[in-house]
């Protein structure tokens, strides 16, 4: 292993789902829903796959799945987009966020991020050879701290690396932040890279605010998201990146010598969940309120602090209360002391104090999965 990845071990989300199937202990860990999405997205999939659409898409993706890229991008958030030079497919948003850094960064670039930080936006900087700059957002309302965050930025700064709304805190980022983070990736001439996979998923009649929708700011901004979370399809791994031409177009160098194409068959299906009516959007942030609410609430009755996630599918809890010291070494007899399956969340900090006694919980899950994980948290397994 190069000494560039050194130190990256297996994914957290990995290790904690083997963990809940080993134990059988109920798995808030690696977020996923335990549901299906759409059955017309199910079914575009099938029919998909029946009526010969099984060969190699082009690169930049099926030209029905960028249409509806750019339709959805109109409908929510006013963003008028060319579907054949300001959108480029890509396999999942992993892919997405991997091809922008290695398309932008040259090796010694800084990248300046949020603490916790998605597992990925390490690992992918560390391969560009860039160097991670970072500003904690610490619990429990994770605001941005204006001094480290303009700290973070240098003459060396080409990218900032955002995602609203936040995995794993469930921040959502206020107008106020993003104006700041704007006007200092102005400053310094940086490109905002914002991952915003959890845009639908968002709740309180609170607006998801996309970084390129901020004046000035669509020319220097590479907008990335994936159908995974919003239709339920975290196994299909379709995403996409959408942002000014010379952008989307260094992304696609990178793109087609990582994966060249994604699956065929899952472009048209997903084209058909982006078309849904606008109820269907609204019903899934829905669902999801509840479902924060029952976790929530059950932890709270647990005895724990928690946050107040206005977005994603994942809470944040002190686990101090449970007796932990340490929550890497706590969730990993998560299973045997209750039941169930956390992640730590030092393991998305460089400073681990900051997160010491913090677990991530996932809430995608059915109500009555929730209900008994809670009621395993509050009686001691
Ligand atoms: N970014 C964030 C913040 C995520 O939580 C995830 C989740 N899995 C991804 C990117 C990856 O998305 P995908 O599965 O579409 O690659
Ligand atoms: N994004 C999901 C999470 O944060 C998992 C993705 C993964 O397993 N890489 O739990």
């Amino acid at each position: 292993l190069t000494s560039r990845m050194r130190g990256f071990g297996a994914t957290i989300f990995g290790e904690m789902s083997a963990l809940a199937a080993r134990t059988g202990a109920i798995n808030l860990g690696q977020g996923f829903p335990d549901t299906d999405g759409p059955a017309e997205v199910l079914a575009a999939a099938h029919a998909a796959i029946d009526s010969g659409g099984n060969q190699y898409p082009p690169a930049i993706g099926l030209p029905r799945l960028r249409q509806a890229i750019v339709e959805h991008q109109r409908r929510f958030y006013d963003v008028r987009l060319d579907a054949d030079s300001q959108v480029l497919v890509t396999v999942g948003a992993t892919e997405a966020i991997a091809s922008a850094i290695l398309a932008l960064c040259e090796p010694g670039d800084e990248v300046v991020t949020f603490e916790p930080y998605y597992d990925s936006y390490a690992a992918c900087i560390a391969l560009a050879g860039a160097v991670r700059r970072t500003s904690m957002l610490r619990f429990p309302d994770f605001a941005v701290d204006e001094e480290s965050l303009r700290a973070a930025f240098s003459a060396r700064t080409r990218l900032v690396l955002l995602n609203t709304p936040h995995n794993p805190t469930g921040k959502v980022f206020s107008p106020t932040e993003l104006a700041l983070i704007a006007d200092l990736a102005r400053e310094h001439d940086a490109i905002v890279v914002t991952d915003e996979v959890y845009e639908h998923l968002i709740f309180d009649s609170i607006q998801h605010v996309p970084m390129a929708t901020l004046p000035g700011m669509f020319e220097r901004t590479l907008t990335i998201s994936s159908g995974g979370k919003t239709f339920s399809t975290t196994g299909w791994k379709v995403g996409w990146l959408t942002g000014p031409e010379a952008l989307v177009r260094a992304c696609l160098t990178v793109k087609q010598f990582l994966t060249y194409v994604g699956s065929g068959p899952f472009q048209p299906a997903i084209a058909v969940g982006l078309g849904l009516d606008d109820s269907y959007f609204r019903q899934v942030a829905q669902d999801l309120q509840r479902k924060r609410g029952l976790l929530t609430q059950g932890l709270v009755d647990a005895g724990l602090s928690v946050s107040s996630p206005a977005g994603t599918y994942f809470v944040i809890a002190d686990a101090a209360a449970l007796g932990a010291t340490d929550a890497v070494e706590f969730c990993w007899r998560l299973p045997e002391l209750y039941g169930v399956v956390g992640v730590p969340v030092s393991v998305f900090c460089d400073d681990k104090d900051a997160a010491r006694t913090l677990v991530r919980f996932a809430f995608c899950k059915r109500d009555e999965v929730l209900t008994e994980a809670v009621r395993r948290l509050s009686s001691g397994g």
